[in-house]
């Protein structure tokens, strides 16, 4: 499984950066996980668009569904030019009525609706779902390969024992972490560095990879904060590095 990080950023891109989404691949199936402010711009510097397989979506607010209008006219135009012959697929869950309506309006992408309650086959993997604890409802994901490898993903949440259970036996955790420990009563809904560890440790995950960043502070001490209480490798994701799991 290789994971490449597009966008790091929470809220709105830095200069040149992206919001929220990584690139999932593995046996020539291409997931992308999320779609925020840049996301498309930073796709195209790994594949082309014609190559994605699919989209996860975890909730609606824009630093992770910015860019999907323009996704949508990439994909119109792909298979106009006949280089696209099949729709996107795309899985989002429908609480939020109004955004899953227009994505399963759109004749590109083929949309299957997402619940905690029941694993998806995606490409290669088996996927399962579990509600995170943040102002509308979004669901962290478990991608599995078929050597029962996982990667598990917070999506966006503040903090709840309810992930324990579900990131547990993951190999990697990529984490939210939104804010500085400090400031957690200022920033709800969200992680800070301190508790990604504190989620890695839990978890018995091998390695932690912290991503959504603030605009404000030191990002490096994310990790100082996450290393407090975590052993395990820890790093910011990096959007010009690739990660993989074997
Ligand atoms: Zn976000």
């Amino acid at each position: 499984m290789k994971i490449t990080p597009l966008g790091v950023w929470g809220a709105y891109p830095n200069a040149n950066g992206a919001t929220s989404a990584f690139l999932l691949e593995e046996q020539g199936f291409r997931c992308l996980i999320d779609c925020g402010s840049g996301v498309l711009s930073a796709l195209q510097t790994h594949i082309a668009l014609h190559e994605l397989d699919a989209l996860v979506i975890t909730h609606y607010h824009p630093d992770h569904i910015a860019d999907i209008g323009v996704l949508q006219h990439g994909l119109m135009i792909e298979t106009l030019l006949n280089k696209r012959d099949r729709p996107l697929q795309v899985y989002a869950h429908p609480r939020g009525e109004e955004h899953f309506s227009q994505l399963q309006k759109n004749k590109y992408m083929k949309t299957t609706a997402v619940s905690p309650q029941q694993n998806q086959t995606i490409g290669p993997w088996n996927v399962s779902f579990r509600e995170t604890e943040h102002p509308v409802y979004c669901l962290a994901l478990k991608f599995t390969s078929e050597n029962n490898e996982s990667i598990a993903f917070t999506a966006d949440t503040a903090w709840t024992s309810n992930l324990l259970p579900f990131i547990k036996g993951s190999r990697m955790l990529v984490s939210e972490a939104s804010t500085y420990h400090s400031m957690i009563e200022q920033i709800p809904g969200h992680l800070s560095g301190r508790q990604a560890g504190q989620l890695a440790y839990e978890t018995g995950v091998d390695r932690l990879l912290l991503t959504h960043f603030p605009h404000y502070g030191n990002i490096n001490d994310l990790v100082s904060e996450a290393k407090e209480v975590f052993s395990g490798e820890t790093e910011l994701a990096d959007p010009t590095k690739s990660y993989f799991i074997k």
